[in-house]
């Protein structure tokens, strides 16, 4: 329903991506009114179509989207292959190989059509009564006393509007076009890449049972990734350090073939493949300076989430679930103010601490995965690192890049009551953030700061991803009287109560 000018709601999202649909849903189920506008009319091109087992078995089961997306039918993937670092031939992993995932059923993803997967999630939306409007595009936002309080959009037929609402949250992607109301957006200099890609027809498949996997292959520029989105499509993309962009000026098809005949295995992989020329994947498309973190997640009224905050190279595939992790987030710091359990500032400082967290595991691995002058095990050391973990063999490394880095092992073991499962993974945070932990971390950071030659420019940016998390107070470890956990629904935040760690809360 349609109220006109005088209409004001509870919240208001920008975007209809994974980041928007999720957290707009979750605010909806607890009974918010919830306006979702989205430039585009769903189905819409995206790219980021090799998902992780946290987005598929956590967020989806909350969202009551997973049997849909089951039933869908999309690429079943077992896991990722790698051509990588020093060791000559491709290795893989399978995420029933982590501990936690195998035993719950959770040991797979999907590779996923971007169109048909974002059209899922924004129909469940609106039957679990988030009110979406296509084709309406957010101009501007309007503060009042200090807080965003408006937003003017331009409808579907091209009428300027503006809507009231208590929160904002800008999930609007790269292109966001409001972050810079909350804070600035600082580049990545390591990252700094250029991602050319396009789809392919008929193009080989790894052997059974990993011709699911996603496959990543770096060659002398760069490096592939090769995802089975179908059992005839392909999407390969190659990401080449920004001083190799020249190579590839001009023509991005012919760009595109180059690099393809620059890397053995991918050239071998699309030997018999053709070059999809029409409909959403006829286009060879550029990407770049998508690396980047904002110096704030959040003003009064106001929250970003997804690539809207921060965005990091995407090798190990982190982008939805980073915008849908958000999601759950920011749903559950905005559904305790307005429910008023909770002051804006304590909610919103959990939003993004917890954000900053995950975010900060994948750059901080992503900089030692990108020196490939390691072997595999060294790769698999560097992920016991990040995670401060003792697992043996690749074990960190697969919970890394299945998005539950951060979690416990037993994280996917507790499908039932999925808000249970969460409120348990928190703890694992908090326990994370314990200020001896970090004080180790940044110590080895700053040897793996020399490896890879950072500037001070790049010092900056790691100052920014970690900010807030140096020095943790203990109000926030789990033993704590006064720290958050996740409500028994998993949509809002409580104190936890007085529990010894280990505990169930
Ligand atoms: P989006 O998906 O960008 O959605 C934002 C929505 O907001 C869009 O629908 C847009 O139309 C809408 N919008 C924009 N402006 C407005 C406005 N003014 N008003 C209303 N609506 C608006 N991630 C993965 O998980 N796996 C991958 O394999 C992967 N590969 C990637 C490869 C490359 C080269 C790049 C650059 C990224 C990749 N990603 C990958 C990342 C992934 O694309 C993003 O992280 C993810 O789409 C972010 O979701 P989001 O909801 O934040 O934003």
């Amino acid at each position: 329903m349609n109220l006109g000018e005088n209409e004001s709601v509870d919240v208001v999202v920008l975007g209809g991506g994974p980041g928007g649909a999720t957290l707009a849903t979750l605010v909806a189920l607890r009974g918010h009114r919830v306006v979702l506008l989205e430039r585009h009319r769903f189905p819409r091109y995206q790219i980021g179509e090799s998902l992780l087992p946290s987005t598929i078995h956590g967020i989806c089961r909350m969202l009551g989207v997973y049997q849909e997306v089951e039933n869908a039918a999309f690429m079943r993937k077992a896991g990722g292959t790698f051509r990588w670092g020093k060791q000559p031939e491709p290795w893989t992993f399978a995420f029933v190989d982590a501990p936690g995932l195998r035993e719950s059923g959770a040991g797979f993803a999907y590779q996923v059509e971007r169109s048909k997967f974002d059209a899922l999630l924004l129909d469940n939306a609106k039957r679990k009564g988030v009110d979406v409007r296509e084709q309406c595009s957010a101009s501007k936002l309007v503060q009042d006393g200090g807080r965003v309080a408006s937003v003017q959009y331009t409808d579907d037929t091209g009428r300027e509007r503006e809507i009231r609402a208590r929160f904002v949250v800008d999930a609007s992607g790269n292109q966001s076009r409001f972050f810079d109301l909350v804070g600035e957006r600082v580049y990545s200099k390591l990252f700094q890449n250029v991602a050319m890609f396009g789809y392919f027809k008929n193009g080989r498949r790894l052997p059974a049972p990993n011709q699911g996997n996603i496959l990543c292959v770096a060659f002398e520029l760069g490096w592939f990734w090769y995802i089975p989105l179908t059992a005839e499509l392909t999407s390969v993309g190659a990401v080449i350090a920004k001083e190799h962009a020249s190579k590839i000026q001009g023509d991005p098809e012919a760009g595109l073939l180059r690099l393809v005949q620059a890397c053995p295995l991918v050239r071998d992989y699309l030997a018999e493949a053709t070059r999809i020329t029409e409909g959403q994947y006829g286009q060879v498309r550029v990407r770049k300076d998508y690396s980047y973190c904002n110096t704030r997640f959040w003003a009064p009224g106001l929250a970003l989430v997804g690539d809207s905050a921060c965005f990091i190279d995407p090798v190990f595939s982190s982008g939805v679930h980073l915008a849908t992790y958000s999601g759950l987030l920011g749903a559950r710091s905005i559904n305790s103010c307005l429910e008023g359990s909770m002051d804006e500032t304590r909610a919103m400082e959990e939003f993004e601490r917890r954000y900053r967290l995950e975010f900060g595991v994948y750059y901080d691995f992503l900089m030692a995965f990108y020196d490939m002058e390691q072997n595999t095990d060294s790769y698999f050391w560097q992920a016991r690192r990040v995670l401060h973990t003792e697992e043996t063999k690749n074990e960190a490394f697969i919970r890394l890049v299945a998005g539950v880095g951060t979690a416990p092992a037993d994280f996917f073991a507790m499908r039932q009551g999925i808000g249970a499962s969460f409120s348990t993974a928190v703890q694992a945070i908090d326990a994370d953030s314990d200020p001896g932990n970090k004080t180790v971390e940044k110590e080895a950071f700053e040897q793996a700061v020399h490896k890879v030659r950072l500037d001070d420019q790049v010092s900056l940016w790691r100052d920014l991803i970690h900010q807030g998390l140096e020095g943790v107070p203990p109000v926030e470890a789990p033993s704590s009287s006064n720290a958050l956990v996740p409500s028994p629904d998993g949509l809002s935040w409580c104190i936890a109560p007085s529990v010894q760690p280990g505990e169930a809360v």
